[in-house]
């Protein structure tokens, strides 16, 4: 089986004036191709930390970072930019979503930064709403939304580059059950297609969703 993600005594510190607060703490990590895996822990350990480090919107301090046999530790902003573009989709717990674009225009808006044409990003993000079920809302602006549909909205823009990995942190954390279920059943479809997956919940039924749970506490995997 293919390794996308290795780390090998991977740190961060985070540095705010004379104040160095040690976060992630040597971690050793692999992630296989098409893996399904939850990670969980308490707040605070460093979940969110790791999974920005692992989508490259974050550096770490040490340590190394290997992505698809490549070492990525180093890489400067356009090379993770390229790298993030290429291959990579992220869900944020809060969804994100730009409040004075619509719907389609969100869920286009990487493409803009990949320089697709027009017409081509309309084509690809209302095949994307389709699949979360929403392309019956092009035009609707994300306040006219449930927090479910946002976060399918999200999800769509999340795959618009058709990436095969896939990051979501805390993706049902603010969604009623039933939201919740079809957010994990997107998901769970997406690992079928062989789409590596890694979902950060604090929810025994989303984790079970996975087919390996990671856990961490203050800033060390503990199994
Ligand atoms: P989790 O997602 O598991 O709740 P985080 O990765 O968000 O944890 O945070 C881990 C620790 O790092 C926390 O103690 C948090 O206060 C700290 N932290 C996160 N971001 C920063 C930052 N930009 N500057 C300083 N400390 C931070
Ligand atoms: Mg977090």
């Amino acid at each position: 089986m293919s390794v996308v993600i290795e780390l090998k005594n991977l740190t961060k510190t985070y540095q705010n004036g004379d104040v160095e607060t040690l976060v992630l703490r040597g971690l050793q990590l692999t992630i296989n191709a098409g893996e399904f895996v939850a990670l969980m822990g308490p707040s605070g350990s460093g979940k969110s930390t790791l999974m920005h480090i692992l989508s490259f919107l974050d550096r770490p301090t040490s340590g190394t970072y290997v992505f698809r046999g490549k070492d990525v530790t180093d890489l400067n902003n356009d090379e993770r930019a390229a790298l993030r573009l290429a291959d990579i989709g992220f869900v944020f717990q809060a969804f994100h979503l730009l409040p004075k674009l619509t719907v389609l225009e969100n869920v286009m808006l990487p493409l803009v930064y990949a320089g697709v044409p027009l017409a081509d990003r309309k084509h690809r993000a209302t095949e994307a709403l389709q699949r979360v079920g929403l392309d019956e809302r092009l035009e609707y602006l994300p306040s006219q939304l449930s927090g479910g549909q946002k976060q399918r909205v999200a999800i769509a823009r999340a795959l618009i580059n058709n990436p095969s990995v896939i990051f979501a942190d805390e993706p049902t954390g603010n969604l009623d059950s039933v939201s919740s279920e079809q957010v994990l059943g997107i998901l769970a479809d997406l690992h079928k297609e062989g789409r590596t997956i890694v979902m950060v919940t604090h929810e025994q039924e989303a984790a079970s969703v996975a087919k390996r749970i990671i856990r961490m506490k203050d800033g060390v995997i503990t199994g």
